[in-house]
Parts: C-alpha cells; sequence; structure tokens
C-alpha cells in the first residue's frame, strides 16, 4: 500500500494511488479508475476539481502577471480582502500562503495587542486539547498534540492547554500573562467536534471581561464548509481574530488573518512580512472561490445537501450500528465515529473508490467539494453502505474464529 521508491521525505505514509485529474467531485485516477472525492484535498476543492470559473480566473491571472512583491498595492488583494471584511466581523486582512502561516500571523497579532495596550507581559494563549492549528512551531505548540511535539526541542511557550468544553479549566488557566483564547468552532483534525454554543458564548464573555482577544480557527470551517461563508456566523460570537486558509483559494495555496482595527492595532509597518503572500495569482483564486460561494443560492445549496447527507448517515447508523458509533459535524464537514478502527474504513472506501480522511477520536471524516448535488450524495451513501457491510462481515467472521480457536 505505501509507495516507498520515492526520493520525497516520508513524513506521509502515502496510499499507493495517484490521480492525473479531476471533474467536479470525482477524480480519475492515473489506472483511469474514477474516485468519488470525500476529502477535497482536506477541505480545501470547495469547488471540486476544474471548476471552469477557476480555471478561467487563473487562466486569465496567469497570462497577466504572478507576482510582484508586497512592495506594491496588488489590486486583486485589496478586492478580496474588502469582500472578506464586508462579509465578517473583520476591518483588515493580511494574506499567507498557508493554515499555519495565517495562525502564526494570528498568535504575533494577540501579543502584539497586549504590548500595544501596555501590557507586554501578557503573551499566553489558551488552547484546547484535541485542537489542530498547524505544523510550525508556533502552531504546533498551540495544537500541543504531544506525537507531533515529540523530538523537536522544546516547545515554544505560552500556550496552555486545557480539556475542550471545561470553561473552569479555561477560567483557572487565565492568568497575568494571558493574551488570548484560541479555538476551532468545529475541531476537524481533532475528530470533527462541534463546539457547543454555550461554551462559545461562555468564552466570549471570559474575553470581555479579562481584556484577552478572542481567535477562532476556521482554516478548515472556513469560506463554505458549514453552509454559513464562516462557522462562527451562525454561533452569534464573533472573534477578534480570525485565521483562513484551505478553502479559500479552493486548492491555490492561500491563507489569511482576519481580525478588527483594535485587536490588529499593534500590526504596524515593519511588524510582519510574507514574500509570496497575497500575490495576484493567489489573489485571483481567492476572488474566484468568492465570487462562486457567495453568488446567490449556493450557500442555501449547501445547507440543503448537509441535511440530505445527514439524515442518510443516520439512516446507515441505525442500520450498522455495530460499525458505525455516532454521526457528528456541522454542514459538509461530517464525521463518521466507528466502532472498528477509522483506518478500516478509510481502506474500505477506497476499494469502493471513494476516498475520505481520518480523524482523531476514531472518526472518518467526509468532506465533499461544496458543489455536490443529490445525486452524488446518494451515490456515496451506497459505497459507505456497502463498505459498512463489509467491515461488519469482516468483524462477525473475526470474532468468530476467536470462539472457534
Ligand atoms: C489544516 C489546518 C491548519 C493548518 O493549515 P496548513 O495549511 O496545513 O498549514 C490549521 N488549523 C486547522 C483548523 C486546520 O484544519
Amino acid at each position: 500500500m505505501i509507495a516507498v521508491t520515492s526520493h520525497l521525505l516520508p513524513t506521509y505514509s502515502r496510499a499507493d494511488l495517484a490521480f492525473e485529474r479531476g471533474e467536479g467531485v470525482w477524480l480519475v485516477a492515473t489506472t483511469g479508475e474514477r474516485y468519488l472525492d470525500f476529502t477535497s484535498g482536506v477541505a480545501v476543492n470547495a469547488l471540486g476539481h476544474a471548476h471552469p470559473h477557476m480555471v478561467k480566473a487563473l487562466t486569465e491571472q496567469a497570462q497577466k502577471l504572478w507576482h510582484v512583491s508586497n512592495l506594491y498595492r496588488i489590486p486583486e488583494g485589496e478586492k478580496l480582502a474588502d469582500r472578506l471584511c464586508s462579509a465578517t466581523f473583520a476591518d483588515t486582512v493580511f494574506f499567507q500562503n498557508s493554515g499555519a502561516e495565517a495562525m502564526e500571523c494570528a498568535i504575533k497579532m494577540a501579543r502584539k495587542y497586549q504590548s500595544a495596550s501596555g501590557k507586554p507581559e501578557r503573551y499566553r494563549i489558551v488552547t484546547f486539547e484535541g485542537a489542530f492549528h498547524g505544523r510550525t512551531l508556533a502552531a504546533l505548540a498551540a495544537t500541543g498534540n504531544k506525537k507531533y511535539l515529540d523530538g523537536f526541542g522544546p516547545p515554544m511557550p505560552g500556550f496552555d492547554q486545557v480539556p475542550f468544553n471545561d470553561l473552569d479549566a479555561v477560567k483557572k488557566a487565565i492568568g497575568p500573562e494571558t493574551a488570548a483564547i484560541l479555538i476551532e468552532p468545529v475541531m476537524g483534525e481533532g475528530g470533527v467536534r462541534v463546539v457547543p454554543l454555550p461554551f462559545l458564548r461562555a468564552l466570549r464573555k471570559l474575553c470581555d471581561d479579562n481584556g484577552l482577544l478572542l481567535i477562532f480557527d476556521e482554516i478548515q470551517t472556513g469560506v463554505g464548509r458549514t453552509g454559513d461563508l464562516f462557522a462562527y456566523q451562525h454561533t452569534g460570537v464573533e472573534p477578534d481574530i480570525m485565521t483562513i486558509a484551505k478553502a479559500l483559494g479552493g486548492g491555490f495555496p492561500v491563507g489569511a488573518c482576519l481580525a478588527t482595527t483594535e485587536a490588529s492595532k499593534g500590526m504596524t509597518a515593519g511588524t510582519h512580512g510574507s514574500t509570496f503572500g497575497g500575490n495576484p495569482l493567489a489573489m485571483a483564486a481567492g476572488n474566484a472561490v468568492m465570487d462562486v460561494v457567495t453568488a446567490k443560492g449556493f450557500l442555501d445549496n449547501v445547507k440543503n445537501s448537509a441535511l440530505v447527507l445527514k439524515q442518510k448517515l443516520a439512516e446507515l447508523k441505525d442500520r450498522h450500528s455495530s460499525v458505525i458509533a455516532e454521526v457528528r459535524g456541522d454542514g459538509l464537514l461530517m464525521g463518521l465515529r466507528m466502532v472498528p478502527p477509522a483506518a478500516e474504513m478509510v481502506d474500505e472506501l477506497r476499494a469502493e473508490k471513494m476516498i475520505t480522511v481520518a480523524a482523531g477520536d476514531n472518526v472518518v471524516r467526509l468532506l465533499p467539494p461544496l458543489v455536490i448535488n443529490e445525486e452524488e450524495i446518494a451515490e456515496a451513501i451506497a459505497r459507505i453502505d456497502r463498505a459498512c457491510t463489509t467491515l461488519a462481515q469482516n468483524h462477525a467472521r473475526a470474532a468468530k474464529e476467536k470462539v472457534a480457536t
């Protein structure tokens, strides 16, 4: 299953499968076989593959200008920032090339805010167990996953991790050095865990009462994934800083850190930078995604698809209760908590020509492109159904053999 003859650094255990093109929710392998894509490049390909509007926008931009650096104005970036701000709580945007970089900007911004507010001693950030914020040293320290930190020297100081959904633990963690609280409204990698609304509200209040900033990591949930443009928008709780990335470029690497004027007040000229961040090609991709996702009816369709998918998954769970323990998630960020190891389900689904991705807490994530239609959902359900049947049979057989020996 693992391809070994490669000069790529082996930090990923890759499936021995390569794709050469894609059409909508379908990926075509080098063997010619068609796979139903329920991974979307890990929540990236929001518009599926080879979306005509994306292809046109990128082709046109590629013929004009790719990169100029941030020493000059970039009208496409000003336009995208303007659109992101008019659609959200934010007043200002810094563009980057990835989620982890957007997190770096958010972490620096929160520290700088406190410093610019006359409280330079405040630099610590409260984070949550099971979180994922990226793989740079600061984002990893925020993530706090021991497995990812092991062997990389002392983790960057300044992060206090507390159990998820435990308000008393958050209160205890807040001290004279605390600058901010950082959370994903839906924990993606951590197992598709939706943060309960009362908890989010309580975090907002704690921040307001203590002069802290609230940072939402919407790198996975943002840009339509949950059926709203951003997940926070159906919670009624607004952050001070928000990171986004994944779906923003629809497959082109783009990340962004959004903030209010107040939260960003320390980030003056010279305090932060990026050579590539916000280049015209990336901004053309971002604007093309926004054209489609904010078009009338698009997010309503996402909500409808999500409802259909959720109902059908609930039916599957009832019929395959020995395989699926729980269906959870928000919008088209769905998770199946499995009875057998989640990796077995991912393998079985791949055998059914459907690709998914595992997450923490023994969950299989279902992340279809947002453009999926009902017919494609029905096809996915049929494949999940067959995979569940096979897994149930395999486990029943294994249990029988165990009894027999
Ligand atoms: C993917 C992800 C990141 C990291 O993004 P990269 O582009 O891989 O650096 C951070 N936070 C969340 C919630 C993510 O899902």
